[in-house]
């Protein structure tokens, strides 16, 4: 089976893990961790997947063929990351959803067009959308300048589109604008501004991050 490519290039997959009840709330799910992130968040739980130079370590057939033994078992299969979005996910999506599963996609808006390629192919069930701060504090979570205007641009084509959506945020010691209960709620009232419903808070976890934000965070 030949791996799903864009120019030449097949997927970089971090990871999988193979069922999570909470990936996508209320479904049995697979998840896919896609390698590759444009920001550099202080709490990366992860951040061996930042690296957008690296290959992964995941073949795609690998994945496909232990999902294959999970049809009629799992509902559906989770894209994550790093950045899901940083790569061409619909031609395995669609080969996914030819064996019946559904599609949900981890995001925090770093690429709004190719976001919106995803919404408007259909392709897509459900997003977990993070909105890590609100814009003027999101540069000091993610370390890039841009990502406040890309955060917002794609939290607007999610709502647009009508496909189902969680948003979340983490907060906590360590959070850059997001360390108190104060400031978690105005995260929450900027979401719910845009036009968010029920967005959701989760508290950050130290576990898998690096030793500057573990001590930040003590
Ligand atoms: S957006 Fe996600 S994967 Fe990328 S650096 Fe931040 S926490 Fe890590």
């Amino acid at each position: 089976m030949s791996a799903p490519a864009v120019g030449g290039r097949p997927l970089a997959i971090g990871g999988l893990s193979k069922l999570s009840t909470c990936d996508w709330p209320g479904h049995l799910v697979a998840t896919v961790f896609l390698q590759g992130c444009p920001w550099n968040c202080l709490y990366c739980h992860n951040p061996a997947l930042i690296d957008c130079r690296s290959s992964g370590r995941l073949e795609w057939a690998v994945i496909v063929d232990f999902l294959r033994g999970r049809v009629g078992l799992l509902d559906g299969v989770v894209f994550s990351g790093g950045e899901a979005t940083r790569q061409d996910l619909a031609p395995a999506i669609g080969e996914l959803r030819a064996l019946g599963f559904l599609i949900g996609l981890h995001t925090s808006g770093a690429y709004p067009r190719r976001l919106a390629a995803l919404l408007e192919s259909g392709l897509v069930d459900w997003v977990g959308f993070d909105v890590k701060a609100r814009p003027e504090n999101l540069a000091a979570v993610t370390g890039v300048t841009a990502s406040a205007a890309a955060m917002t641009e794609s939290l607007r084509l999610l709502l647009a589109s009508g496909v189902d959506y969680q948003v979340r945020t983490t907060w906590g010691p360590g959070v850059p604008g997001v360390e108190t209960v104060e400031e978690a709620e105005s995260v929450l009232a900027w979401a719910r501004a845009q036009g968010v419903i029920d967005p959701v808070l989760q508290p950050v976890r130290t576990e898998g991050t690096r030793e500057l934000f573990q001590a930040m965070a003590a």
